[in-house]
């Protein structure tokens, strides 16, 4: 589990490298602000082999460091905002001011962040496999808190990669603009099918749970989601999300890249 240790934010999201025999695996990549690759091989933890990246899904939290991967995948419908640096469907507008406490450079501003394009190595669907030589990832299409969220299940190791799609503490986000409700229900009710399966979860926030923990938040969503009340607060918060990232996606955002390589930039455990 790495974290970037200069953003301070509950949006903050988990990155997780997946050392395989012959192939390592790099979940989701943080902001992409400071250079995820040459921590990675400062520390030793990847080199020698070859390496790939996968977003769980598009936000910026999850998905601003892809570019600085040769190789990355994301889920088909999600490609397409990669390859144009969408900042909208990436959703940077909650990328908080003040939540940097060590700026990447002098001179660096939250205004120039912009998730940058990139074309994506594998688009992923349903049932796409990666083969790490002595484990294997297989990609569920988990649609809800976006279109194109995935998590990845070692199922010989009992291992789920959630995402955003379920993790503990915080409250499950169903409400940004390609959010989708029914679908996320649908997806709760997978993966509490799926829970007795699973010995451990390694979310997109916060840590990791096992298998009763996953049956208990899912179930807990999707008695809450179904309420009319929520379906009201979802609608309400889905229109006022829109309008705001419309708004303030309406100017150029200028691309400028900014990164620094630095080792004390990324907490490893
Ligand atoms: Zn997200
Ligand atoms: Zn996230």
């Amino acid at each position: 589990m790495i974290r970037e240790r200069y953003y301070e934010s509950s949006n903050r999201a988990n990155i997780w490298l997946i050392q395989g025999s012959t192939m390592d695996l790099v979940v989701d990549t943080g902001l992409g602000i400071w250079h995820l690759p040459s921590f990675l091989k400062e520390r030793g933890l990847i080199g020698g082999k070859p390496v790939q990246a996968v977003a769980s899904h598009v936000h910026f939290d999850h998905s601003g460091g892809l570019h600085q991967f040769e190789k990355f995948a994301i889920h088909q419908l999600e490609a397409e905002a990669i390859r144009k640096g969408d900042n909208f469907q990436t959703v940077t507008i909650f990328f908080g001011s003040g939540e940097i406490t060590r700026p990447p450079h002098e001179g660096w501003s939250l205004s120039d962040y912009k998730v940058r394009s990139a074309e994506p190595f594998a688009v992923l669907e349903e049932g796409y496999v990666f083969d790490l030589g002595n484990r294997r990832l297989r990609v569920l299409h988990l649609p809800g808190h976006t279109p194109g969220s995935v998590g990845l299940l070692d199922e010989e190791a009992k291992v789920l990669f959630s995402g955003d799609v379920v993790y503990d503490t915080l409250a499950l986000i169903d409400w940004v603009p390609h959010s989708d409700l029914s679908a996320y229900i649908d997806t709760c009710r997978r993966l509490r099918n799926l829970s007795s399966e699973v010995d451990i979860v390694f979310p997109g926030h916060a840590d990791p749970f096992d298998g009763n923990r996953l049956h208990f938040l899912t179930s807990e969503f999707i008695e809450k989601a179904s309420t009319c009340r929520h379906k009201l607060f979802t609608v309400v918060m889905q229109c006022l999300s829109t309008m705001i990232l419309k708004a303030k996606h309406s100017g150029n955002i200028p691309a400028k890249c900014c990164f620094h390589a630095c080792c004390c930039c990324y907490c490893f455990k």
